[in-house]
């Protein structure tokens, strides 16, 4: 094994990547595995990739990039046959923002050569998801755009129990939630509407659920209603 994998519950996993300390999920099916973000390089992807396959039994057969960022979206050329899910604004950006995906990944301290590598290697979806609803087998997972906030087109996983069992709900909720610091709010945000989409990623995982933020430890529903009041301050603040 390449990296370390927590057992969230039941087949679903997250493990945190050293660069960056971005957290990538894994969700397991009888038929498939679906896979949230993927890391900066082709080298952390085909770990990732490796794992996966003594994890789950099976290759990676969905992603899902939670949102545009480099440490999210790079690896994903690597997932070659699996369908990927990403917003139709991320779309956009892998197809036509590579010198911004470049350089920010530059600024954090990635390998220039690595880099250039995962950008050519980046194969878009044809079209872009607000929702989706994704049955690896015996296990429904959904995928939802919730509304505005770390930047205007975030997407979460909602992972419930396989069919049949008891067990907590899983939320994958990309850096609209981060947890080993502040929110990175960032001209990619829409700070006003960032506490409202909180609420409805709340109401889509319930108060039992286990939340995995895009950064940091796994947390629980108060955490996430911290999170909206420290960034509903950060609001009234800026339009006093
Ligand atoms: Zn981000």
């Amino acid at each position: 094994m390449h990296y370390d994998w927590e057992n969230l519950t039941g087949s679903v996993y997250r493990s945190r990547l050293s660069f960056c300390d971005v957290t990538i999920g894994l969700v397991c099916g009888r038929a498939g595995a679906l896979l949230v973000d993927t890391g900066t390089t082709l080298i952390e992807a085909a770990a990732i990739e490796a794992d996966v396959r003594e994890i789950a039994g099976s290759s990676v057969t969905h992603v899902v990039l939670t949102h545009k960022h480099f440490d999210h979206v790079l690896g994903s050329g690597q997932f070659r046959v699996a369908q990927i899910f990403c917003a139709p604004e991320v779309l956009e950006y892998l197809s036509s923002g590579s010198s911004d995906l470049r350089d920010d990944a530059l600024s954090f301290g990635a390998d220039a050569s690595e880099v250039d590598r995962a950008i050519a290697a980046l194969q878009p979806p044809r079209r872009g998801i607000r929702d989706a609803a994704v049955d690896l087998g015996g296990r429904r997972v959904t995928i939802a755009y919730l509304g505005r906030g770390h930047t205007t087109a975030d997407l979460v996983v909602v992972a419930p129990a396989p069919d049949g069992e008891a067990g907590p709900v899983v939320v994958f909720t990309g850096d609209l939630v981060e947890e080993s610091g502040d929110p990175c709010i960032d001209a990619d945000s829409d700070l006003p509407a960032w506490p409202a989409t909180l609420d409805r990623l709340l109401e889509a995982g319930g108060p039992d659920a286990v939340y995995v933020p895009g950064h940091g430890s796994v947390v629980d529903a108060e955490f996430i209603r911290r999170q909206r009041e420290w960034l509903r301050e950060r609001v009234d603040r800026e339009t006093r």
